[in-house]
């Protein structure tokens, strides 16, 4: 491992405008290849800049700088997602802002958006601008770099990274395929939607991997309730697979928002129901994850909303005008809505030939150092601890996700002084599901005993863990503020965004 070199001032040669590219993550499966790249980016923005030495954003790098390493410990960082941005945020308030190393996030958005809101954003319950931060911004206020990319290959004897190629709308290449050096680097590229080779899923059916599908879907939700309003007069059809977490709030938020939409309308308004739902899973019961009693209620509940939940139901395949069941049954669907499990980005199995398992995810130690190379991390969705004996590998979620960001950002610090690695045991704080407006179910681990909660209790639980990731990028103030000004917005416009 390079030592840990004393501090040097860093001069900004900031000579170009920087070039800002909306890259779009597409339907995710390959999206690392730069074909793929080329045809979702869209336009930049060249901006003049004329700001003095001094005004020059930190959280800009030439790309110079970025081939060649400093004399400071360089960690990168791939991903802001949950776990990849509060890392970032975390060892850029210590390591960075004491310039005893560089950190640099890597993503290919320019903006985070938290990704346990989307299904909010998908039922238009909530504005994807409302909550989104911008990656410079956070990297200014909390001195890291940012460098908007797709990461595309690693070589790990050179110790460096790859990124795709960024195109603009116009098909102008802004940047070229480009190389970052690391001393450290941690991978947090989140997953994607699993469809257990299901024909018909990838052309036919929605998934939630990220804010530009939430926005497909609540499009196509629009159109389709306009539709039945000066068309059809019949209800929408919705059938969600996955009987998870991501399906039952999925399932749950759009039962109001549709209300609420049709309530807009004459002919909608008209219908008992202008939203049909079916909800399907393949286990026997709903919420694997949580405790029978929990996923019992939430059964009674998505049933009293007029929801049908069909459980013990393998998906066979979808097409354009629903999906069949094992068996041959037929649920007719307007929209199709794939939540049913997830898996790594197909780019983790080609990435420097690191070990994955099975899904897809990079296998890590406790001390999420992956299993070939111990100067790469892996956390959040896209690894696989290996849990102790006797314990489950940590879930797939934001919660686990973030403590393993707060492992690392106290790790990595002990790691550049010498000292040996923290390990990883994941904490069940509790699990809480949404179901809507106020409404919420779950359960909470105190002293070693799982109490249930529902109600408001629950949605307060459940807001909590968002409060802290905001608190965390934004201080408390500015969460605060931010939280009174949504109230206010909330109560100024309609329930749901109508476009
Ligand atoms: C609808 C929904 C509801 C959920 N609800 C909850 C909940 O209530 N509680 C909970 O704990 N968890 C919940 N989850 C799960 C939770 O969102 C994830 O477990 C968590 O976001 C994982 O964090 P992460 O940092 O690993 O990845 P993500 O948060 O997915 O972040 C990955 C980041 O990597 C970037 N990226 C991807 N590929 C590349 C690439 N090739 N190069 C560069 N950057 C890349 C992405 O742009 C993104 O910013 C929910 C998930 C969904 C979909």
């Amino acid at each position: 491992m390079p030592t840990p070199t004393p501090f040097r001032s860093i001069a900004h040669p900031l000579t170009l405008p920087l070039p800002i590219y909306v890259p779009q993550q597409g339907h995710v499966a390959d999206s690392g290849s730069p074909g793929a790249m080329r045809n979702r980016a869209t336009a930049g923005d060249d901006r003049k800049d004329n700001r003095r030495d001094e005004d020059i954003d930190p959280s800009i790098v030439p790309a110079d700088a970025l081939k060649h390493p400093g004399p400071r410990h360089r960690i990168v960082i791939v991903g802001g997602g949950a776990g990849g941005l509060e890392l970032a945020a975390r060892l850029g308030d210590d390591l960075g802002r004491h310039e005893e190393a560089e950190i640099v996030l890597v993503d290919l958005a320019l903006t985070h958006l938290w990704k346990p809101l989307l299904h909010e954003v998908a039922a238009g319950t909530l504005g994807p601008h409302e909550n989104e931060f911008d990656y410079l911004q956070q990297a200014r206020d909390h001195r890291f770099r940012f460098q908007l990319g797709r990461l595309e290959a690693i070589d790990r004897k050179r110790k460096e990274i790859w990124l795709a190629p960024l195109v603009g709308d116009d098909g102008m290449e802004v940047a070229p395929h480009r190389s970052l050096t690391y001393d450290t680097l941690v991978i947090a590229i989140g997953a994607i939607d699993n469809d257990f080779n299901t024909p018909g899923v990838r052309e036919y059916a929605h998934s939630l991997n990220d804010k530009d599908d939430a926005q497909r879907f609540h499009r196509r939700l629009l159109a389709l309730c306009a539709r039945s309003e000066m068309v059809s007069a019949a209800p929408v059809r919705v059938v969600i697979v996955g009987g998870g977490a991501t399906g039952v709030e999925l399932a749950a938020e759009l039962s109001s928002a549709v209300d609420v939409i049709a309530s807009y309308g004459v002919e909608l308004k008209e219908l008992r129901r202008p939203v049909h739902i079916t909800l399907t899973e393949l286990a026997p019961r709903l919420l694997g994850a949580l405790p029978e009693e929990v996923a019992r209620r939430v059964h009674e509940d998505l049933e009293q909303r007029g929801i049908a939940v069909r459980v013990g139901q393998k998906v066979e395949s979808v097409d354009a005008g629903g999906v069949v069941l094992a068996g041959g049954e037929r649920i007719d669907a307007d929209l199709t809505v794939w939540a049913a499990g997830i898996q790594g980005q197909s780019i983790l199995k080609t990435l420097g030939d690191l070990e994955t398992n099975r899904l897809g995810q990079l296998i890590v130690r406790r001390t999420l150092q992956t299993t070939r190379d111990e100067d790469i991390f892996a956390m959040g969705d896209c690894s696989n601890c290996i849990a102790p004996e006797g314990t489950r590998p940590p879930p797939p979620t934001a919660q686990a996700a973030s403590q393993q960001a707060q492992l690392l950002a106290q790790s990595l610090p002990r790691r550049l002084a010498g000292k040996p690695l923290l390990e990883f045991t994941y904490h069940e704080r509790g699990s809480i599901v949404s179901l809507g407006g106020d409404e919420a179910i779950g359960k909470v681990s105190t002293r070693g005993r799982d109490v249930t909660i529902q109600g408001r209790l629950a949605r307060l639980t459940y807001w909590a863990l968002y409060r802290r990731h905001l608190n965390l990028l934004l201080g408390t103030v500015r969460t605060a503020l931010m939280t009174v000004g949504q109230w206010l917005s909330r109560r100024s416009q309609p329930r749901v965004k109508l476009h």
